[in-house]
């Protein structure tokens, strides 16, 4: 499913729509260039799924958390992370934790098989000015599950 969107505004909608799709939990795998809208994507959603929380880029957190929403979202954001370290980041409870949503970005960092085989892809590019192209692949679910 691609997407497209000319401003911020336009981008918050797009993530609200996605929000109301979202049952239970899910695991959000993002790409995209630095200032693609990984993060403002991210905030959006949590913020749609309830949470009034303060929103920011969690690039040297590594984890944010917005847990005072409709569901808890965990915001993984792995630019800084090399190779295996992920793995001694002790962030498994929450990375596999099925009835939240787990927003990774630059999940490029990632092999295949330590990201849930059911899950969202979301690829976004970052085209001229605000314009902005969100490839949305949902990976594992029944057809049209996640048509927005
Ligand atoms: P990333 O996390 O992918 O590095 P950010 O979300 O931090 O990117 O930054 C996106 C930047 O692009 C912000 O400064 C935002 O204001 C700007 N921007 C402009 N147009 C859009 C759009 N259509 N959607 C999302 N962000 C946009
Ligand atoms: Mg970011």
């Amino acid at each position: 499913m691609i997407y497209y969107t000319s401003s911020v505004k336009e981008t918050d909608e797009l993530a609200a729509r996605l929000a109301g799709k979202i049952t239970n939990g899910c695991f959000i795998a993002f790409r995209g260039d630095l200032g693609a809208g990984k993060t403002a994507f991210v905030s959006a959603l949590a913020a749609a799924l309830g949470s009034t929380a303060q929103t920011s880029s969690p690039t040297f957190a590594l984890l944010n958390q917005y847990t005072d929403g409709r569901l808890p979202v965990y915001h993984f954001d792995l630019y800084r992370i090399e190779g295996r370290e992920i793995y001694d980041l002790g962030f498994d409870e929450m990375f596999f934790d099925a009835h939240s949503v787990r927003c990774v970005e630059w999940s490029e960092r990632l092999e295949e098989q330590d990201m849930p085989g059911q899950r969202l892809d979301i690829n976004i590019i970052k085209l001229d000015g605000d314009n902005r192209c969100f490839v949305i692949t949902p990976i594992g679910y029944k057809e049209g599950e996640f048509d927005i």
